[in-house]
């Protein structure tokens, strides 16, 4: 598994007409390669409505971890089935410390998502203080401990994302990205995942400067990018690098 992931997470902006016309601009330049997986997380309302295109690939930002019900406002697995995503964020840190998500409901999510044959996202990640009182490796390690547990392996993103580098200009610095992803392919494997069923990416701030250096991490299969991936000529140029 060598390609490079580069997955645009927009979180609650651009309309379904702002995405489309993302698209537009992006495809009019975008290159597709064997080595790169592009993957646009916009809205639910603009996915029900953009169709495929030829070269991107599609997932949601969340989904209720219940099959159905009476959950006012909330998506459920079969209500994204039919938009034809194969992907989908789950445990994105804004959905943890907003909305209380925890790894019990995560790990229930991730669930109906294999059952429904569409890939998860698993955001996990720890806090500043976490990573002064050097608990970083722990923390992360029990999320995917608790996120898993109980699950069959099967194809999983796991997405490190240290919630104090998302969208605040500080990116991990390549020796941290490197020393957790070690960490995780070392837990991934004691949880029974093989090597080839998970994909590791860094996300937290990345950037055109920063992304080539980041490229070099321990066992990085690509990136997680909010900020920088909501100009399409930015974001082109990032995946060009
Ligand atoms: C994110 O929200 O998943 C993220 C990585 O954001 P940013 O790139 O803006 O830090």
């Amino acid at each position: 598994m060598n390609k490079i992931f580069y997955i645009a997470n927009w979180k609650m902006n651009k309309t379904a007409i702002e995405s489309k016309s993302f698209i537009e601009t992006f495809l009019s330049s975008y290159q597709k390669s064997e080595d790169k997986d592009v993957v646009l997380c916009p809205s639910v309302i603009a996915l029900s409505k953009l169709g495929n295109f030829e070269g991107i690939s599609f997932g949601a930002q969340n989904v209720n971890e219940q099959k159905s019900g009476a959950y006012t406002g909330e998506i459920s697995v079969d209500m994204l089935k039919e938009l034809n995503i194969k992907y989908c964020i789950v445990g994105h840190s804004e959905r943890r410390s907003l909305y209380k998500e925890t790894d019990n409901a995560i790990n229930d999510k991730i669930k109906l998502l294999t059952e429904a044959n569409i890939t998860p996202i698993l955001c996990i990640g720890e806090t500043w203080e976490q990573k002064q009182d050097a608990i970083g490796e722990e923390i992360v390690s029990n999320q995917l401990r608790s996120c898993l547990d109980g699950l069959e392996a099967c194809e999983i993103v796991i997405a490190y994302e240290p919630i104090w580098a998302i969208g605040t200009g500080l990116s991990a610095s390549l020796e941290d990205v490197s020393c957790m992803n070690t960490v995780i392919k070392k837990q991934m494997n004691k949880l029974g995942y093989m090597d080839d069923q998970f994909y590791i990416l860094y996300g937290g701030s990345v950037n055109i400067n920063n992304v080539n250096a980041l490229k070099k991490a321990k066992y990085i299969n690509g990136f997680l990018i909010g900020g920088a991936s909501l100009d399409a000529d930015n974001f082109l140029e990032l995946i060009k690098k």
